[in-house]
């Protein structure tokens, strides 16, 4: 009898390789340039094929997302907080209506963060980020976070050197205390190459539906490209904690970036079991009672 292909530790029982596994990023030095940002890890296929998996993996989600919501509605505590963090162009945007779209637009909080307004810069750093974290049972979707005070903050010198290497600390002592009230938080950087930066600004001026997207700053901004960079790989390593891992989403092929988040959202929430709330109330009563009205 043929002897059974050895598994690797990235699929489960069922032999599908868990794309969180495949993705999330591994403790240590972080080398984000040696990440192929054009790769597609664990999915085989092309371009179509993934479009069709979409189709069939955005029923699931919303199902899970219903349940959530549903666990919320109920007394229930869990939430989901997906984080996207990227350079500009990198699909933020794209995920958020490609994935979280599919979805109940009930049970999700959207929030992005810019540049800190006057009130905002009046507080500590993560003022802002408490006020938009999700309720129990929602998925809270932040474009943009904390780490823009670790990475663009650090590389424009917008605060002390002292004060941002503090701040991993404190992000992953906040990051903890989310979790441990029932938060699950995934944390994706959406990586791409600044070839394909590059291109798609260039689509952006080519077509007068998209050039309300660019922004000239834009492009100064690449030229920061590798000291955000080393920025980046800093605050993946030094925040990549066990309760709050990071997923590096190689993102140059948009339809392998939506097809990897959105996979690594619903394993996020299949891990959480989710069951549809029991009634407080006789299910068989009640349907007696409304069968004797009129
Ligand atoms: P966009 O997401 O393209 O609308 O751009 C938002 C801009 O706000 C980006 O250039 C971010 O780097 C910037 N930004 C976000 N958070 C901060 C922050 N805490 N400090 C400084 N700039 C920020
Ligand atoms: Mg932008």
């Amino acid at each position: 009898m043929p002897k059974p292909a050895a598994k690797d530790s990235s699929e489960d029982e069922t032999g599908v390789t868990r794309v969180s596994d495949r993705l999330r990023l591994a403790p240590g030095p972080v080398r984000l340039q040696k990440v192929d940002t054009r790769a597609t890890p664990g999915f085989q296929g092309s371009k179509k094929d993934a479009a069709k998996a979409l189709q069939l993996l955005g029923p699931r989600l919303a199902d899970l997302q219903e349940r959530l919501f549903a666990e919320g509605r109920t007394g229930g505590s869990r939430s989901i907080l997906l984080l996207l963090q990227g350079m500009d162009t990198s699909g933020k945007g794209g995920t958020i209506r490609h994935v979280v779209g599919e979805v109940d637009p009930q049970g999700v909080t959207i929030r992005s963060f810019k540049a800190p307004t006057p009130e905002e810069r009046r507080h500590d750093f993560l003022w802002r980020i408490r006020r938009a974290l999700p309720a129990p049972g929602m998925i809270g979707v932040f474009d943009r976070s904390q780490y823009e005070d670790v990475v663009v903050v650090r590389v424009r010198n917008l605060v002390e050197p002292r004060t941002w290497r503090r701040r991993y600390a404190t992000i992953n002592r906040f990051e903890e205390s989310l979790v441990e009230k029932g938060t699950t938080v995934v944390k994706c950087f959406l990586h791409i190459s600044k070839h394909e930066q590059r291109s798609r600004l260039l689509s952006r001026l080519a077509s007068p539906d998209k050039l309300w997207k660019f922004n000239p700053g834009d492009i100064d901004s690449r030229a920061e490209w590798e000291p955000l960079m080393e920025a980046y790989a800093d605050a993946l390593e030094r925040c990549n904690t066990a309760t709050a891992p990071w997923y590096v989403v190689p993102a140059d092929r948009k339809w392998y970036r939506n097809w990897a988040i959105m996979n690594i959202l619903i394993e996020q929430l299949e891990a959480l079991h989710l069951e549809w709330p029991r009634p407080d109330f006789d299910v068989e009563a009640q349907r007696q009672r409304l069968l004797a009205s009129d």
